[in-house]
């Protein structure tokens, strides 16, 4: 079984994609990071702005004739400041607690709360709270307002928030506290800062997906490529030899083979001809198809480079008494920078078409042209040409006009799709003119500065 080389590394990734991973990771927790702390300033500014509207609205007046002591019970004073928390409380569901704290020199006491009297959680006026945090002792030290938590403490988890209350002179006579459940503001930061993170952690997964299927392809036409190259020498190596056995039988002079022996070599000839055709075409489109754009660049001297596959023709065109002529314009210090092996598809395969489809006794002829920027090399022929609405069609692979099917000559419609994969692989192109009875003339467009 063939194992591409680099099997045993597949799960390892590249540096790039490392890094893109490492990148979006990054990125992910800096924005879950950035939205955490958004949501936490968002939900500790509405705790403080809430407290802040329930503090402007204590009855200023009420508040300052309390003592701070067990004597304020049952006074008017008092009551009308427990009922407007007790409202407040009301009215605002998801708040626990509300409260009013006022400084004295053994603490923090209870001016009043919003619990009902024979609530366990009652705290009477005067009483001092020893649970006092450091939060509101220091909104009596700067005058600020003030949140802390989420805290665990023996009511339950909760976020709260302290706002002053100040007398006229400005200063702080007392806190507006509040407590509110924790839950959902835990909620809504565990939800909202962890979204950056999951879809940063999608888009690593299915960037290790994408990567990892591409490395499987590369795995895969790897392990094409090293059949395709034990193919090439188990099939296209024997069918030459015999291609060229024919061939030197046919050529022989001395003695001549006999007029029946000719005939039926001819024949053998001209199959094999068609075998080595079809086996280098199938071949080469897959070798074609494979490519990852390496191309094998090198200085190709263009007129030896033709001359070479002239001559590697020159019998079938002797058998269909064509001409193969290299015109003047493809001159010798002509040099073209290109993947040698891969030009011979594009070239060889022209000049078989122009050889199989041109009139017998006819004449195909390659020409050069140095357009701007771009070389062009023409193959002609002088035979039935192709029809406008075929000259795209023919192309596309598989595709034999009918003409061509009717000229009884072999073909597998791949010879130019192939010639198409090779030019463009040079960043080139190719093109036909024909008129239909006049011909057809097949123009190879490759880069200069390729
Ligand atoms: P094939 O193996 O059939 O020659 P190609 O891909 O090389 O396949 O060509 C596709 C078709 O284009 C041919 O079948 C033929 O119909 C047409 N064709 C190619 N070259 C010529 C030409 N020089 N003159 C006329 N028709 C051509």
């Amino acid at each position: 079984m063939l194992v591409p080389s680099d099997a045993k590394t597949l799960p390892r990734f590249s540096i790039p994609v490392l890094i893109a991973v490492l990148g979006v990771l990054i990125l992910g927790v800096a924005s879950s990071i950035y939205v955490y702390q958004k949501v936490d300033e968002s939900g500790r500014s509405s705790v403080l702005q809430r407290t802040q509207t329930f503090a402007a609205g204590v009855p200023a007046l009420e508040l300052e004739r309390l003592q701070g002591t067990e004597e304020d019970s049952g006074t008017p004073e008092y009551e009308t400041i427990k009922t407007y928390l007790t409202v407040m409380r009301s009215v605002n569901a998801d708040a626990r607690f509300l409260y009013i704290i006022g400084q004295r020199e053994e603490g923090l006491f209870f001016y009043a709360d919003s619990e009902p009297a024979e609530s366990p959680d009652y705290s009477p006026p005067g009483q001092i709270y020893y649970e006092a945090t450091p939060a509101m002792f220091a909104v009596f030290a700067d005058g600020q307002r003030h949140t802390e938590g989420p805290d665990q403490d023996r009511w339950g988890l909760w976020i709260s928030g302290y706002t002053p209350i100040t007398d006229d002179a400005g200063n702080v006579v007392a806190l507006l506290g509040m407590d509110l459940p924790a839950n959902e503001y835990l909620t809504d930061l565990a939800t909202y800062s962890s979204l950056p993170l999951l879809v940063a952690v999608a888009l690593v997964c299915i960037l290790l997906i994408l990567e990892q299927t591409r490395r499987k392809e590369r795995a895969y036409v790897e392990q094409k490529t090293e059949f395709l190259s034990i193919a090439s020498h188990e099939i296209r190596t024997p069918l030459t030899g015999i291609r060229w056995a024919v061939e030197g039988l046919l050529k022989r002079q001395n003695p001549p083979l006999d007029p029946k022996s000719r005939v039926i070599l001819s024949l053998v000839h001209e199959s094999c001809l068609g075998l080595v055709g079809r086996v280098n075409n199938l071949l080469d489109l897959s070798g074609l198809e494979g490519k990852t754009q390496v191309l094998r660049m090198e200085s190709i001297s263009m007129r030896s480079f033709l001359e070479d596959i002239v001559d590697s023709l020159l019998l079938s065109a002797r058998q269909r008494n064509v001409t193969l002529h290299i015109d003047v314009s493809v001159s010798e210090d002509l040099v073209v920078t290109g993947d040698r092996q891969i030009l011979h598809h594009a070239f060889f395969n022209l000049l078989t078409n122009g050889i199989k489809y041109t009139h017998e006794g006819t004449r195909v002829s390659i020409s050069y042209a140095a357009e701007q920027g771009m070389h062009a090399f023409s193959v002609s022929d002088a035979g039935d040409g192709i029809a406008q609405s075929e000259q795209t069609t023919i192309f596309t692979g598989y595709h034999r006009t009918r003409e061509a099917i009717r000229s009884g000559q072999y073909g597998t419609g791949l010879g130019l799709y192939l010639v198409k994969k090779a030019t463009e692989l040079h960043n080139g192109s190719v093109r036909v003119q024909s008129t239909p009875g006049n011909g057809a003339t097949f123009t190879v467009r490759i880069p200069s500065s390729t």
